[in-house]
Formats: structure tokens, C-alpha cells, sequence
């Protein structure tokens, strides 16, 4: 199974409006979050934000087969109007939980002449082609969302998609054997939160390798070569935009 991880940055991206890459502290431009996965000639599409054009041409991608949303937050679902007329030429599906087909179909009625959403329900697998998707459901923001995380599993790896996790509850049914967790890191950095409290999310989940996502340098006030050391120092991997792994 091949990984690209699209976009790493938060909700503003990386540098956010008003700012350029010098003034955040940043090596590179992060992209709102994304992540394609490849398998057996199957091509999924994990959250799709208002990047989703850009990050679709730079990774050269020609067709997909699904598109699964984490949570209709404008940073994971604000390209949808870009993937729209493409839904009946190429032929696959938007699959959203019920919370965000009901904000689908008040907030973009306009759209809803070309997509009918494929509703997703937590620990219920999605087969596409050799990719099967499990929505994991998690904490996250301030009023309560609901929000997914993805468990993809092709080729006999698992890989988990988390990039806005608050927490994980007790009662969440976790595949083992987890190759790949990517997910959301800001915690890590922020002086409310620190390792200890990071840890707390990902130990359920007892990843072999861990790339964090979802950052921001301008707004966690740390150059990226401070958060990579404060990541390696956790024992992790800062993740950047258009990173590919092979799992
Ligand atoms: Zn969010």
C-alpha cells in the first residue's frame, strides 16, 4: 500500500493569510490535511479540503475510486465543490457520516443534483476495490463534532488516518497491528499538552511508526526544525506535505 500524506497542515495552512513562509518560521508550504492511499489499482482519497484541486494535480492523480471525509470541517471537506462535477464523469463515491450528509445537504444543496453521499457508520468497513475503510469515531473540538478517524487496510497492513483526535473512548474497537498512524499533532507542541498528554491519544492505538500532521509554526509560535526536533525527541516523525511511504 502506498502512502502520500497531501497536506499537513491545520485549519489556516501553512503560511496562514497575512503571512509568508519566513514570518511562520517554516521550511515548507503545509497544505490543508489529505491522504491518498494506493493499492492494487485502487486509489482512495482520505478528507478533501479547500487544497484538494492542488494536491490532486501534484501528485498527479488521474482518477480515484473513493473519497472518505474525516468531518465537515472547511479544512476536510471545503474542496468537495471542487470534486463535484468529476463524482458522475469519474465514478466514485463521497462518503460522509450522517452528521455531515445532513450538513452536505443543507450547506451545499446545490451540490446535491450530481453526489448522494454514501453514509459511513462507525466500525462499519467500507469495501472499494482492495482498499477496505473503517470509520473510528473520536473526540473533537470545541462544540463537540462528530469526527471519524479512518482505519485503511490493504494488503494485509493497516494504516490509520487521525488527523483531529481529541480522544479516543474506551469503547472504540481498534484494529491491531497498526503499520502507519498518521495523525493530528498539535498537542504535542502546546504548553497545555506536552508528551504525556499526546501519548494518551496514540498508545490505544500502538502504532509500529508515527507521522504527525496538522501543525502550524505561525501558530504554535516553534520553527519547523524546533517542532521536528520536539517530534524526534517524543520518538516520532514530523510529517510533511507529499511524503510518500510505502507500507
Ligand atoms: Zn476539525
Amino acid at each position: 500500500m502506498q502512502i502520500t500524506i497531501c497536506g499537513t497542515g491545520d485549519a489556516m495552512g501553512v503560511p496562514p493569510a497575512f503571512c509568508d513562509l519566513e514570518v511562520c518560521n517554516a521550511d515548507a508550504k503545509r497544505r490543508r490535511s489529505a491522504l491518498l492511499v494506493e493499492a492494487n489499482e485502487t486509489t482512495i482519497l482520505c478528507d478533501c479540503g479547500p487544497d484538494v484541486k492542488a494536491q490532486l494535480r501534484a501528485t498527479e492523480t488521474k482518477a480515484i475510486d473513493g473519497v472518505f471525509v474525516t468531518h465537515f470541517h472547511h479544512d476536510h471537506v471545503g474542496g468537495i465543490d471542487e470534486l463535484a462535477a468529476f463524482v458522475p464523469v469519474i465514478g466514485f463515491d463521497i462518503h460522509l457520516t450522517e452528521t455531515a450528509i445532513g450538513h452536505f445537504e443543507r450547506e451545499r444543496a446545490h451540490l446535491s443534483d450530481g453526489i448522494e453521499p454514501r453514509p459511513i457508520r462507525a466500525h462499519q468497513p467500507v469495501e472499494i476495490g482492495a482498499v477496505t475503510v473503517t470509520p473510528l469515531p473520536v473526540t473533537h473540538a470545541r462544540p463537540e463534532f462528530e469526527t471519524v478517524a479512518f482505519a485503511i487496510a490493504a494488503d494485509d497492513r493497516t494504516v490509520v488516518y487521525a488527523p483531529d483526535v481529541g480522544r479516543i473512548d474506551p469503547d472504540v474497537s481498534i484494529p491491531s497491528e497498526i503499520a502507519l498512524l498518521v495523525v493530528g499533532g498539535d498537542r504535542l507542541f502546546r504548553s497545555d499538552g506536552g508528551t504525556d498528554s499526546f501519548r494518551k491519544i496514540i498508545d490505544p492505538f500502538a502504532p509500529e511508526r508515527v507521522v504527525i500532521t496538522h501543525v502550524n509554526e505561525w501558530w504554535l509560535g516553534k520553527s519547523t526544525s524546533e517542532l521536528r526536533r520536539m517530534t524526534r525527541d517524543a520518538g516520532y516523525e514530523l510529517g510533511e506535505d507529499f511524503q510518500s511511504i510505502t507500507v
